[in-house]
């Protein structure tokens, strides 16, 4: 092949892809309309103050340029389409593609909220559904669909127990959260009003029992719980820390972020949780970041059952599906309409296309590929925490940082064997943590693989670990400056 064909070849995908603002050109449409046969309106006089004078430098290309403007950016990405996403805490698991059919029924797509109840009646029962098989599943009294994301559902319940705990008299004042939390609990917390309180974890890992007896008092509202923590380790004694809480009026929140390690095995609503979350684009299968909206639903118990926001679905004597609204202590709406609609079709397809056995079996596989790469990498990566892994294992640097080597050293290099990185330096107990987290959709030819390529790059650290720290080395930019990144981006292109 000549070079001249290669670069050819190349340029289709090109690292200097250029912004579409440089391939503007003036005059260039991307569109063609017909000639107007309607009266022309002024639009500035229209829309008074609302008309922007100035509407800036728009860029002016073809419909064929963006098309490939913006293909060629998508081939930039990585995606759990081309290979495992190892990226821990975040339940990257296969978005099926008979979710995506189902959502695309023509009734469900394009539905109207503002149907009128009799015209929805299959939306509405789809909610209904969903509804009862999450609160089989969770163990609970009663649900919204209405939050958009985790950290939403995190709002919303602690909302949830502000209300109740003010209708008693006094909403208090703290919340605890132990010290492996995510970062969106102590936010959560903070912008419902309250106080965060850290609580200290015990050398396996786990809630320091007696450490939360001794803080927990009549000011703290409740404990925000992720179980299993973000260690992948199960609180073996929930019951107890359940119990320490509700004996001086506290109510226990469960970050249900982690479900994937529980779903039909075993039931917050059984193991003292009053109220939860539960991440749909996690453990349910609906697209995560970029693929698509959030959805966080909120399970409670009775007591918590009246401060729900409106309007909550149900079932009406007649035998129809309504929704309800006249719910006086309700603490409002949290979303507009009824939550992610489209969310809520395909984790109710996920969870039809498995039945309770599939389901039970896909948590089993799950915590079954996670202790596998758990046992093939112990000893080339330092394991901090020996308790009992669920979903997800977190190994530190330790041992490579011997050789000045970083968890997100490691990271970078892992891109170069084709995998996108393992979750980096969180949690924040474990120093220079790598969280893995497989999940069931993987074969044991990808775990193999990506087992690997980390024994592969523990090999590097020792031979040439200058090789690890200047990684990536195959990918269109190579290491960004991520403190300038974080701290100074640059958000907007000027001309
Ligand atoms: C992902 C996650 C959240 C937040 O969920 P979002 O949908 O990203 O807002 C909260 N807690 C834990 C443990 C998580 O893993």
């Amino acid at each position: 092949m000549s070079d001249k064909y290669i670069k050819k070849a190349t340029r289709h995908v090109n690292q200097n892809e250029d912004l579409i603002f440089e391939r503007s050109s003036p005059g260039k449409k991307g569109y063609r309309l017909p000639p107007l046969d309607v009266p022309e309106v002024d639009y500035k006089q229209a829309l008074g103050q609302a008309a922007r004078a100035d509407l800036g430098n728009m860029p002016e290309v073809s419909e064929m340029e963006i098309i490939r403007h913006f293909t060629r950016l998508s081939t930039w990405n990585y995606a759990i389409d081309l290979g495992m996403y190892p990226l821990g805490s975040c339940t990257m698991k296969y978005n099926a593609r008979v979710n995506e059919v189902v959502a695309r029924l023509q009734g469900l797509a394009e539905a109207h909220p503002w149907q009128p109840e009799k015209v929805s009646q299959g939306a509405l029962r789809i909610m209904k559904i969903l509804a009862d098989c999450l609160l089989d599943i969770t163990g609970m009294d009663a649900i919204t669909l209405q939050p958009a994301a985790g950290a939403h559902g995190e709002m919303t319940g602690i909302m949830l127990i502000h209300a109740l705990l003010k209708s008693k008299g006094n909403p208090r004042k703290k919340i605890l959260i132990p010290d492996s939390a995510h970062g969106t609990n102590p936010a959560t917390a903070a912008i419902c009003g309250y106080a965060v309180e850290n609580l200290k974890s015990n050398a396996q890992g786990m809630v320091d029992i007696n450490a939360l007896a001794s803080q927990m008092n009549e000011d703290v509202a409740g404990l925000m719980l992720t179980n299993p923590n973000t260690l992948g380790i199960f609180e073996q004694e929930i019951h107890k820390i359940a119990a320490i809480l509700h004996d001086k009026g506290g109510l226990l929140y469960m970050d249900g972020a982690n479900m994937n390690a529980l779903v039909g095995k075993t039931r917050p609503g059984d193991f003292g949780v009053d109220v939860m979350h539960l991440n749909l684009h996690k453990t349910f299968s609906t697209p995560h970041g970029g693929g698509g909206p959030g959805s966080g639903p909120v399970a409670c118990k009775k007591a918590l059952e009246p401060f729900l926001p409106k309007p909550v679905v149900m079932s009406k004597p007649d035998g129809t599906v309504g929704l309800d609204y006249d719910r006086p202590q309700s603490v409002g709406r949290v979303r507009m309409f009824f939550g992610n609609f489209g969310m809520h079709v395909r984790a109710l397809a996920y969870i039809m296309a498995n039945g309770p056995d599939g389901l039970r079996q896909t948590t089993e596989d799950a915590v079954l590929n996670a202790n596998y790469i758990r046992k093939k990498l112990d000893g080339t990566y330092e394991l901090p925490y020996k308790s009992a892994s669920m979903h997800e294992v977190v190994f530190s640097d330790h041992l490579q940082s011997e050789k000045g080597v970083k968890t997100g050293d490691v990271a970078k290099r892992l891109i170069d064997y084709g995998f996108h990185p393992y979750t980096v330096s969180f949690p924040l107990v474990v120093h220079g943590a790598l969280m893995i987290e497989p999940t069931e959709s993987e074969s044991l030819d990808e775990l193999d693989l990506f087992i690997d390529a980390m024994q592969s790059i523990a090999r590097e650290v020792n031979e040439d670990p200058e090789l690890v720290k200047t990684a990536p080395h195959s990918t269109r930019v190579s290491r960004l400056d991520e403190t300038a990144a974080a701290r100074k981006p640059v958000l907007r292109w000027k001309p």
